[in-house]
C-alpha cells in the first residue's frame, strides 16, 4: 500500500508526460499500487485536491432571469397598454398594469428559479459512477470521489471519470471526439510512447475524462481530476447547452401567440367599430383594453411550467429521474413499454441452479462445499473451471463475510464454483492469464488464454448457440466425442424453459498461445463442449403487478432481450408478458422478416429473444410507424439509437452504462419496470392537470369576453374595468390556477386507454364546455350589473357587484374544472389541500380589497352589503350547475356509444 511519507502530496500532479513514464514509474509518482489505494489514502487526497467536478455553468443571473420575464408577447401587449394609458392620462391604470407586470414577472422569476433548482437537485442523484479499485477490491464510488492515484476499471459504455494513464487494456476502444473532435473511436494501449511531445489526440497510454469507452476494457491510475483534467481545461468551451423546451411549452407559446394577434386584431377592430359609431373614443379604448386584458391567459405559461416541475418531481419520488420535460407529457401517452429482462423485469441477482457437465445433471443447493473440487479432474469440475477462469468478476472474503463484485451472471459462476468446492480464488491464483476477450452482447460469449497447471489452454464461455457453433467434439460420459449438437441445445432448452437463463461452457488446448491469434483461434471451431450452466434470476417484486396495470390501462408492455427465448418466454409467461404457449420472436426471425411483415409480428408477438441493439432500433422504429408511442429501455453501450429513436428512451441508473443515460429521457433510480408505470401514471396525471389549468384559463377568459362585448352591443357602460379585468386574471385566478398544478390523480385515471397524442391540450369536450361555462358566467355577471345599476343607480356600484360574482364564478367553476368527467360532488373535497387553501386565499383578499380604502380606491369598487354577497354566491353557483348537466349529459352519451 502506498503512504503518505516521503513527498508531500502536491508533487504528485507535477508531471507532464505521464505518456512516457513505464508504469512502475507512474505508480512511482502517484505513490499508489495496483492494489489501488487505501481507504484512508484516498479521504486524505479528497481533502487535498478537492471533488472531480468541473465547475458548472453558473446559473443565469437573477436580472437575466428576470428580465426574461417580460419576453412573452402577451406581456408585450400589457407593457404597450400601460404606456397608452399613460398617454390618454389614464393614470390608475397605468400603474395598475405596471403593478401587474411585475407582480407577474416576481412570481415567474421565483417559480423559474424554484425549477431549476430542483432540477439541479434531481440530476445530482444521476451524477456519474466510477468502478475503482481500494484497498485491493474493486469498489462503486461516486465520480467526484476520485483522487489521483486511484486505479480505474474501464467497461464498454463508460464515460472515463478523470484523466487516466492506463496499466492494462483489452481491446479498448475510445470515443474522444468530445476533445479531439476525431469522429473513430481509438485504440489505446498501456505501453508508454517515447515522444513526449507526442499530441493528445495521440497519446494512446492516456485516456482523458469525458471521453466514451466503446469497446473493451482497461484500468489505469488517474492522473488528473475535476479542473485539473483536460475536460476541465476547455470546459469553458463546452457551457450554455440550453435545454429545449417541450413540446407542450412550445405549442402553448404558440397558442398564446395566436390569442395575443386574434386579441389585438379584435380590440383594435372593436375600436375603430365604436368610435365609427359615435362612442367616446377614450370609452372605446378602454373597452378594447380591457378586452385585450381579459383574453390574454397571462399565468399560461407560468402555470404550465409549475405543473411539468410538479409531475418532473412527482416522477422523482416514484424513482424516475426525467431528464427531459417533453417526456412528462409524452409518458402520459405511452402505448408500448419495451423492456429489458435483466435487471428491470428480473433482479439480476443469479444463482446458478442446474449444471448439466459430461451429459450428467447436478443441481446446486446452495450450501456451502464438504469436499474439496481442486483435485478432481471430472466433468464438473472443467465446466466450474471455465466459469471461473473466463471470468471477469470478483469474489472475496472482507470482514468475514463472502462479496462479489462486477456482473452478476459472471459472479454467479464464481459462487457456484466455491459451492462445489473449486475454490475460485485459489484457481485463479494458479492461473496465468496470456490474453482475454471480455464479454459483449453483441459477441455472445468471452473467452481467454493462460496456463493452468502447466498447460496451455483456452476457455470460453457463452450462448449455448454460439458455443456450440464453435465446437467440434463434446464431453460426454465416455470423454470426449463427436459433437452431438442437437443433444446440448435439447439440454439448454430444458434449462431454459424453467426460466434459467444458460451459458454454456467450452474449452481447448492451445500450442501456440499468441495473444493477437485469440479470435482466429476460436474461429476454427475446435472447441471441446463441456457442458452447460443454468442459473436463475427472480423476476422483481411489483412487476408482475405493474404489468397487469399496464394492460388494463391499455399499454402493451413488451420483453426485448439478448437473453434465450425459452428462457424469456419461461420469465414472460410468469410475470403475465405472454400468454402461456405462446411464441418468442428471435433476432435471427427478425432478419428473415419484411417490413410489413415484422409489423404485423410486432402487434402479436410480446417477446423478442437474442436481440442485438440493432434488432432493437428496428423494432422500437416499426412500432413508431405504426402510430404506437413507444417507450424502451436499454442499458448497453450500443443501445442508444434505440433509447433516441423511442419515444421515451428509458436508461439504468443503477447498472446502466453513462452513454445509455445520456441518450434517454428518464433514467429508473431502481432500475425498475414498475417505475416506468408509475411514471406512466404520474404523466397522465400531470397532462390531465395541465388541461385542468388551461381550461380554467380560457373558460373565465371566455365568459369575461362575452360579458364585455354583450355588454357593448347592448349599449351599457363597460362592465368590468381593464384594472378589475387584471385582478381577477392575475390575483384572484392566479392563486387558484396554481394550486391546480397540484391536484392528485382522478380516479379511474389508469382505466382509461392512453390519451391520443395528436388530441390537443383542449379536447372537444372541453372546448364545448368552455362555451358553455363561459356563456353561463357571462350572463350571471352581467345580471348582477344590471340588477345592481338599476337599484342603486351606481356603475361602480354594479361593477363592483359584476366582479365579485366573477370572483365567486372562479371558485365554484373549481368543482367543474377538477374532472372532466366525474361530479363535482364526487371528486374528495380535501385531497388537494392547496387547492382549499387557494380558494379561501383568493376569496379572502377579493373581501379584503373591497373594503380597504386603497384598494378601493385603486379598483375603483364599493363595499357592498352581506345581501348583495348572498344574491352575487346564488348566482355564482349556477356554473356548477351547468357543469354538473353537461357531465351528466357526456357521461350518458359515453354510455350510450
Ligand atoms: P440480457 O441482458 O438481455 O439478458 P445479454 O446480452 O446480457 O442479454 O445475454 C445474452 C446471452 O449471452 C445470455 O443468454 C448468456 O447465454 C450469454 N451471456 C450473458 N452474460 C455473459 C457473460 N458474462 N459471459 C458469457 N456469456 C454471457
Ligand atoms: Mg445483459
Amino acid at each position: 500500500m502506498p503512504s503518505m511519507t516521503g513527498d508531500p502530496v502536491e508533487t504528485i500532479i507535477d508531471q507532464p508526460r505521464w505518456h512516457t513514464l513505464p508504469v512502475p514509474d507512474v505508480e512511482d509518482w502517484l505513490r499508489t499500487s495496483r492494489h489501488g489505494l487505501s481507504i484512508d489514502e484516498a479521504a486524505a487526497r479528497l481533502e487535498h485536491f478537492g471533488p472531480n467536478e468541473i465547475e458548472e455553468e453558473p446559473p443565469p443571473t437573477a436580472i437575466a432571469v428576470f428580465a426574461r420575464q417580460f419576453k412573452s408577447p402577451l406581456i408585450a401587449i400589457l407593457v404597450v397598454a400601460a404606456v397608452v394609458t399613460a398617454l390618454l392620462d389614464e393614470w390608475i391604470d397605468t400603474w395598475v398594469i405596471t403593478a401587474v407586470l411585475l407582480l407577474n414577472a416576481i412570481i415567474g422569476f421565483a417559480q423559474e428559479r424554484r425549477a431549476e433548482e430542483s432540477v439541479r437537485a434531481l440530476q445530482s442523484l444521476a451524477a456519474p459512477q466510477a468502478r475503482v479499485i481500494r484497498n485491493g477490491h474493486e469498489r462503486h464510488i461516486e465520480g467526484r470521489d476520485l483522487v489521483p492515484g486511484d486505479l480505474v476499471l474501464l467497461e464498454s459504455g463508460a464515460r472515463v471519470p478523470a484523466d487516466l494513464r492506463l496499466t492494462h487494456v483489452n481491446a479498448l476502444r475510445i470515443d474522444e471526439s468530445l476533445l479531439t473532435g476525431e469522429s473513430l473511436p481509438v485504440t489505446k494501449q498501456a505501453e508508454p510512447l517515447d515522444d513526449e511531445d507526442t499530441p493528445l489526440a495521440d497519446r494512446k497510454p492516456m485516456v482523458y475524462a469525458g471521453s466514451v469507452v466503446t469497446s473493451g476494457r482497461g484500468r489505469g491510475y488517474v492522473t488528473a481530476t475535476g479542473a485539473t483534467s483536460q475536460l476541465g481545461a476547455i470546459a469553458n468551451l463546452m457551457r450554455g447547452e440550453a435545454s429545449p423546451d417541450s413540446p407542450l411549452q412550445v405549442r402553448m407559446a404558440r397558442l398564446a401567440h395566436l390569442i395575443g394577434i386574434i386579441v389585438v386584431g379584435a380590440a383594435v377592430v372593436s375600436f375603430l367599430i365604436g368610435v365609427l359609431a359615435d362612442q367616446e373614443p377614450s370609452d372605446m379604448f378602454r373597452f378594447a383594453v380591457a378586452l385585450a386584458v381579459s383574453a390574454i391567459p397571462e399565468g399560461l405559461p407560468v402555470v404550465l411550467t409549475i405543473t411539468l416541475a410538479v409531475g418532473v418531481r412527482r416522477m422523482a419520488q416514484r424513482r424516475a429521474l426525467v431528464r427531459r420535460l417533453a417526456a412528462v407529457e409524452t409518458l402520459g401517452s405511452t402505448t408500448v413499454i419495451g423492456s429489458d429482462k435483466t435487471g428491470t423485469l428480473t433482479e439480476n441477482r443469479m444463482t446458478v441452479q442446474t449444471i448439466w457437465a459430461g451429459t450428467d445433471w447436478w443441481t446446486i443447493d446452495g450450501s456451502p462445499a464438504s469436499t474439496s473440487l481442486m483435485a478432481d479432474t471430472g466433468p464438473l469440475r472443467r465446466v466450474l473451471l471455465v466459469g471461473v477462469l473466463a471470468n471477469e468478476a470478483e469474489l472475496y472474503i472482507e470482514d468475514g463475510t463472502e462479496h462479489t463484485a462486477g456482473d452478476p451472471t459472471e459472479a454467479a459462476l464464481l459462487v457456484a464454483a466455491a459451492r462445489c468446492g473449486l475454490e475460485p480464488i485459489l484457481a485463479r491464483d494458479r492461473y496465468e492469464t496470456i490474453a482475454e476477450i471480455p464479454f459483449e452482447s453483441e459477441r455472445g460469449y468471452s473467452a481467454t488464454i493462460g496456463t493452468f497447471e502447466g498447460k496451455t489452454a483456452m476457455f470460453v464461455k457463452g450462448a449455448p448457440e454460439r458455443i456450440v457453433g464453435m465446437s467440434s467434439r463434446m464431453l460426454g460420459p465416455d470423454g470426449v466425442e463427436d459433437i452431438d449438437p442437437e443433444a446440448v441445445l435439447a439440454a439448454a432448452d430444458r434449462m431454459a424453459s424453467d426460466g434459467l437463463r444458460v451459458l454454456a461452457m467450452a474449452d481447448m488446448e492451445v500450442e501456440d498461445p499468441d495473444p493477437s491469434r485469440v479470435e482466429t483461434l476460436i474461429g476454427t471451431g475446435g472447441l471441446t463442449l463441456l457442458g452447460l450452466q443454468g442459473m436463475l434470476d427472480p423476476p422483481r417484486a411489483g412487476v408482475a403487478e405493474a404489468v397487469e396495470g399496464c394492460r388494463h390501462s391499455g399499454i402493451r408492455p413488451l420483453m426485448i432481450t439478448g437473453d434465450h427465448a425459452a428462457t424469456a418466454l419461461a420469465i414472460a409467461e410468469r410475470l403475465g408478458i405472454a400468454d402461456h404457449g405462446s411464441e418468442a420472436l428471435t433476432g435471427g426471425d427478425i432478419d428473415e422478416l419484411s417490413d410489413a411483415d415484422l409489423a404485423e409480428a410486432v402487434t402479436r408477438v410480446s417477446v423478442f429473444a437474442r436481440m442485438t441493439p440493432e434488432h432493437k432500433l428496428r423494432i422500437v422504429q416499426t412500432l413508431r410507424g405504426l402510430g404506437e408511442v413507444v417507450a424502451v429501455t436499454g442499458d448497453g453501450v450500443n443501445d442508444a439509437p434505440s433509447l433516441r429513436a423511442a419515444d421515451i428512451g428509458i436508461a439504468m441508473g443503477r447498472d446502466g452504462t453513462d452513454v445509455a443515460r445520456e441518450a434517454s429521457d428518464m433514467v429508473l433510480i431502481d432500475d425498475n419496470f414498475a417505475s416506468i408505470y408509475a411514471a406512466v401514471h404520474e404523466g397522465r396525471v400531470t397532462f390531465d392537470n395541465v388541461r385542468k389549468v388551461t381550461f380554467f384559463l380560457l373558460s373565465t377568459g371566455a365568459a369575461e369576453i362575452v360579458a364585455l362585448t354583450s355588454g357593448l352591443l347592448l349599449g351599457w357602460p363597460l362592465i368590468l374595468l381593464p384594472t378589475q379585468i387584471l385582478w381577477l386574471n392575475l390575483v384572484t385566478n392566479g392563486v387558484q390556477d396554481v394550486a391546480m398544478a397540484f391536484e392528485p390523480a382522478e380516479p379511474g385515471i389508469l382505466d382509461r386507454p392512453p390519451r391520443p397524442v395528436k388530441e390537443g391540450v383542449i379536447s372537444r369536450l372541453l372546448w364545448k364546455r368552455t362555451l358553455i361555462v363561459g356563456i353561463v358566467m357571462a350572463l350571471g355577471t352581467l345580471a348582477m350589473f344590471r340588477w345592481e345599476y338599476d337599484s342603486s343607480g351606481s356603475v361602480e356600484a354594479a361593477r363592483t357587484a359584476a366582479l365579485t360574482t366573477m370572483v365567486l364564478f372562479q371558485a365554484f367553476h373549481i368543482g367543474n374544472v377538477r374532472s372532466e368527467r366525474i361530479s363535482a360532488f364526487r371528486t374528495p373535497v380535501f385531497s388537494n389541500r392547496f387547492l382549499i387553501v387557494a380558494v379561501i386565499v383568493a376569496l379572502g383578499i377579493h373581501a379584503i380589497a373591497l373594503y380597504l380604502p386603497f384598494t378601493q380606491f385603486i379598483l375603483t369598487v364599493e363595499p357592498i352589503g352581506i345581501d348583495a354577497w348572498l344574491r352575487s354566491i346564488a348566482v355564482a353557483s349556477t356554473v356548477i350547475v351547468a357543469g354538473e348537466i353537461h357531465k351528466a349529459w357526456e357521461r350518458r352519451r359515453g354510455a350510450k356509444a
